[in-house]
């Protein structure tokens, strides 16, 4: 029998990545953060001066990619070719040019099994756009974050001051639209809720209500 999953989707800034964390503490389950993935291999492309609309050698580099997610005290440390590139795949610019790639189909395709290997016992935590409808469809619980933009933008920015990353909110709030946009409308795995997944809005609650509320969804549905 395999180790049960349950995914977080949603539109960037609505909060699943903190979500996504306290819950794989809580339930000491694993965490896999799609999101991740795309951004290193953004920066893999950036590396090796491979065009973000190159597919073929995008796809190539997709199924090569050579990244570890090794925990650390301060959060999981991602690893590229041997450099740490935690900070470096936190920026705006890896956000779109994450996007760009993960509009590419056989981008995704090549990078399924890498992401479905994440699942193992206890139990794994899928963050990202298509955990639910895509990458583990027989998930046991789905859940599907979203926030106004106006918030998302603000929760990014603060974010990104905290982390010393100097940005206009103006900036985030264009940004973020230009990304669901893409995320939204893209022919493979576009952003949109599992039919069986639980929708919650997050304007305007705190991380604490949101955690709560996942958490009987998934006590529920377990
Ligand atoms: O979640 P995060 O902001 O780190 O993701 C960066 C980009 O990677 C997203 O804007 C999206 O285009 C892409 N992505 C995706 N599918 C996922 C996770 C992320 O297409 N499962």
């Amino acid at each position: 029998e395999q180790a049960p999953v349950i995914t977080i989707d949603g539109p960037s800034g609505a909060g699943k990545g903190t979500i996504c964390q306290l819950l794989a503490g809580r339930l000491g389950w694993h965490l896999l953060d799609s999101g991740a993935i795309y951004r290193v291999l953004a920066l893999a492309a950036l590396h090796h001066d491979v065009e973000l609309e190159n597919e073929d050698a995008l796809a190539l580099l997709a199924a090569h990619l050579d990244v570890q997610f090794n925990p650390s005290e301060d959060g999981v440390r991602v690893v590229l070719e041997g450099e740490d590139v935690s900070s470096d795949i936190r920026s705006q610019d890896c956000a779109n040019a994450a996007s760009k790639v993960a509009a590419l189909p056989r981008v995704r395709e090549a990078l399924l099994r890498r992401q479905r290997g994440f699942r193992q016992s206890p139990g794994l935590i899928a963050d990202g756009r298509d955990m639910g409808t895509v990458v583990f469809p027989q998930a046991e619980a789905k859940i599907f974050l979203t926030a106004s933009a106006e918030e998302r933008a603000e929760r990014r920015f603060a974010q990104l001051k905290e982390k010393g990353y100097d940005v206009s909110i103006d900036r985030l709030l264009v940004e973020i639209r230009e990304r669901d946009d893409r995320d939204a409308n893209r022919k493979v795995a576009p952003l949109k809720p599992a039919a069986d997944a639980l929708e919650v809005d997050t304007t305007g609650m705190a991380i604490d209500q949101v955690l709560d509320t996942v958490l009987s969804h998934v006590v529920k549905s377990l």
